[in-house]
């Protein structure tokens, strides 16, 4: 017979955990859950066992204050503070997690749906902006790595032999039969039409403008 006096330590732990724990939003859950990137991943994520795998195979864990199991365990309790948890950007997609954990979730894909809801809400601005030119390039030209931002800066590192062929580089594609540098317009329009049609054209306009942060 349990001594009734005596508290029981595992309720008292459960006690202090939901105590403890943030705010919980069941939406976040299934936004998560609902992710297309998250359809190998959906009996993994809601069966997490908190081994501990990830973290211990994960290279930006070994380095940061970044834990995968705790984005695992505080993405499936819809922990509201992920939303604004700037350690998901310190994942780099390596995958390890995913290709190692023993429930087939993907601490991975996780961040790259929260990242995507921080965009969305403009707190990850300050993230993402750095790549805005390349995406703006992208969106523009059809074309992230715009040859004529690009090309002056290898030329200086590669010396003036690079210098030269660059500065005839249309001149030796015309004599080799091959067109200009960029996609036609047909393919950028198409580019575009891809950008827009998936959300991505106007989450660059709003990093672009830096507009979101202040909505
Ligand atoms: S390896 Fe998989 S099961 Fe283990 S803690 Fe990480 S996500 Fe959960
Ligand atoms: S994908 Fe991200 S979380 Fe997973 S092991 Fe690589 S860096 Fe760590």
């Amino acid at each position: 017979m349990p001594d009734e006096k005596k508290p029981n330590p595992c309720a008292v732990i459960a006690e202090d955990a939901f105590a403890a724990a943030p705010q919980r939003d069941p939406e976040l859950v299934e936004k998560i859950l609902n992710d297309p990137r998250m359809h190998d991943h959906k009996d993994g994520f809601l069966s997490c066992i908190q081994c501990g795998v990830c973290t211990s195979g994960c290279p930006a864990a070994r380095f940061t204050e970044y834990v995968p199991r705790e984005i695992a365990r505080r993405a499936l309790e819809g922990d509201v503070t992920l939303l604004t948890d700037d350690s998901v950007w310190y994942c780099f997609s390596c995958y390890t997690c995913q290709s190692r954990c023993p429930r087939h979730n993907s601490v991975a894909v996780i961040n790259q749906v929260i990242r995507g809801l921080q965009v969305e809400s403009g707190y990850a601005h300050k993230h993402v902006e750095m790549f805005a030119e390349w995406c703006g390039n992208f969106y523009d030209k059809g074309m992230g790595g715009d040859p004529h931002q690009l090309f002056p800066a290898i030329a200086e590192a590669w010396g003036e032999k690079w210098a030269s062929y660059m500065d005839h580089l249309l001149e030796i594609r015309a004599e080799l039969g091959l067109g200009d540098l960029y996609p036609p317009d047909g393919v950028v329009k198409e580019v575009q039409t891809i950008m827009d049609e998936t959300g991505f054209g106007e989450r660059l306009r709003k990093v672009r403008e830096g507009g979101a942060e202040s909505e």
